[in-house]
């Protein structure tokens, strides 16, 4: 089956050669004309735009519906929010995308972009994650990382350069593996972080660490999370997760021959993990011992792969 996988397949063009040129905090704040947004990307794109759409995020990955319960609002219908950072996304056909970073103090409205996800299409949640994503590098860029001078805005948001020494930062992504760990019975593991909510179970994951290779930190993750020694390992698909700033890539693996199939958690980061067979996760799901991963997470993507199709709380 094709791995269903929400902010990896938006289609929309990031026009990332007007980004220098185009001012979206002018436009937003009504000192432009939009008009001016929609020469520039011509001129520096080849795109005619004549519209103009924007995504609301706020703190900790959560953004504003329309009244529809979409994503994207007119740009008149956002005078009530007081905006922190404007930024140029790129254009979807003739729609030029503005994204734009709430106040923190100004919540209102707010719902979750990791669950409540019914009206909004691949091409908007991605674009969503990227604000979400982007508001929370700009929130920890403020000094820069060579001179510890003030560093501020620029190129659509897609930049901040240096007051002191001109450096400039770009966004950043941390990779990571997530992995889905087999046992000779095409049995599944999956664990409990501590932190989580009591039932809500997912893949072994982990950041990689300098100087190493995915496959590496997928053998050393398993080893250090549940104790299982792995091989077998191949690349399934990758998806980034701007919440902050991960990209996910998922692999599969499979318990070395001969070696334990029993989970060993550190009782401290994990407090349980198991295999489950496809029937035994069934039953768990449907008594509610134990909760999927989130419905727009490549861990929910990799258990649905091995499950044959839709979960239990999809059907
Ligand atoms: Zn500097």
């Amino acid at each position: 089956m094709t791995l269903l996988l929400p902010l990896s397949s938006g289609q929309w063009n990031p026009c990332t050669y007007a980004r220098p040129f185009v001012q979206p905090r002018a436009v937003v704040e009504g000192t432009q004309d939009p008009q001016t947004i929609f020469d520039t990307v011509l001129e520096h794109c080849g795109v005619k735009a004549d519209k103009n759409a924007t995504f609301l995020v706020g703190e900790r990955h959560r953004y504003i519906p329309n009244s529809e319960g979409g994503a994207r609002h007119k740009l008149g219908a956002i005078e009530n929010h007081r905006v922190k950072r404007v930024f140029f996304l790129g254009v979807d056909g003739s729609t030029v995308l503005l994204g734009i970073q709430i106040h923190p103090n100004d919540t209102e409205g707010y719902a979750d972009l990791r669950r409540t996800v019914n009206h909004v299409d691949a091409t908007d949640m991605q674009l969503l994650a990227t604000c979400a994503g982007l508001a929370s590098w700009h929130d920890n860029g403020a000094f820069c990382a060579r001179c510890g001078a003030r560093t501020q805005y620029s190129a659509g948001g897609w930049e901040r350069q240096c007051l002191g020494c001109a450096r400039i930062e770009y966004p950043r992504t941390d990779p990571s593996v997530i992995v889905a760990i087999h046992d000779d019975e095409d049995r599944l593991l999956v664990a409990h972080n501590a932190m989580w909510r009591p039932h809500y179970a997912s893949l072994v994951a982990g950041f990689m660490e300098m100087g190493e290779a995915p496959e590496q930190a997928v053998q050393r993750e398993t080893l250090e999370e549940v104790g299982l020694e792995v091989d077998r390992i191949e690349y399934v698909a990758s998806q980034a997760w701007p919440f902050p700033r991960s990209l996910m890539l998922g692999y599969q693996a499979r318990v070395v021959d001969g070696t334990s199939v029993e989970p060993v958690v550190d009782g401290v980061e994990l407090d349980w993990a198991r295999f489950y067979s496809r029937a035994e996760y069934e039953q768990a799901m449907r008594a509610g011992e134990v909760e999927a991963p989130g419905p727009i997470s490549i861990a929910r993507a990799m258990v649905r792969r091995w499950y044959g199709g839709p979960l239990p709380d999809e059907q």
